[in-house]
């Protein structure tokens, strides 16, 4: 089952990008979160080379089992949810990606623990486009400000931006909340700070990932997609 809603995905994916998967150089997340192991580990044999988890306790735990399985060479990691300060530590470097800084004192922290590891951490900043109270994220008017408060840390790089879209039925409001965050995204390209290297637009979800890819996604984050529904 996993491997043939991959294929199918992918081909979604290609249609709305207008090339192939290889050519279209967008990457696909696949969202592990509430997913027992046995079905992480068939979706990296079906090809899967990248992993993300909303919580920080799911994560390390899945890394542990998936290091002794013998397959953490085979796969990068993605923290995507949420990401308490006291919980940094726990991940920093370990994780490929961080897609979820989202105001000043993470920042701080994931500065700290990757100065004192020796290393630089990747990063996205999470956009709350449409100001849903229900979800975190700068205001689109804030990145910018943000970007300067940080602009001369050093164990930090702005790989791009992140967003997770209100659920519209009509998805042309979907493709209206891409669209302000690509414009955003090529207008911070433009600025020329060394913490900036931006390369990512992660924005796409099971419900939305093609209205995504046809507005400028170069990255997807899919759960229910490739998993099925999850249990809670
Ligand atoms: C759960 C989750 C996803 C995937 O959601 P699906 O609808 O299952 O594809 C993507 N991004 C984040 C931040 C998530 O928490």
């Amino acid at each position: 089952m996993i491997k043939e809603n991959l294929k199918h995905m992918i081909s979604n994916i290609e249609s709305a990008s207008g090339k192939s998967f290889e050519d279209s150089e967008i990457k696909l997340i696949a969202i592990t979160k509430n997913h027992p192991i046995d079905c992480i580990i068939e979706a990296i044999d079906s090809g899967v080379t990248d992993i993300g988890e909303n919580r920080v306790q799911e994560l390390t735990k899945k890394m542990d089992e998936l290091d002794s399985l013998g397959y953490n060479d085979k796969v990068n990691y993605h923290m995507v949810g949420s990401l308490q300060t006291n919980k940094v530590r726990q991940i920093i470097g370990k994780v490929k990606l961080i897609h979820s800084l989202d105001r000043i004192s993470l920042a701080k922290e994931i500065e700290k623990r990757a100065k004192a590891n020796d290393l630089v951490q990747d990063v996205l900043i999470q956009v709350n486009v449409s100001k849903e109270e229900t979800k975190s994220g700068f205001y689109i008017n804030e990145v910018k400000g943000f970007i300067e408060e940080i602009k001369d840390y050093e164990h930090i790089k702005v790989k791009g931006l992140m967003t997770m879209a209100p659920h519209f039925d009509n998805p042309e409001e979907t493709s209206e909340v891409f669209r302000k965050l690509k414009n955003l995204f090529e207008d911070i390209s433009t600025l020329e700070y060394n913490i900036l290297d931006m390369e990512y637009l992660s924005m796409g979800m099971t419900n939305d990932y093609e209205v995504a890819v046809r507005e400028g996604s170069n990255m997807v984050r899919i759960g229910t997609g490739i998993f099925g529904e999850r249990e809670y």
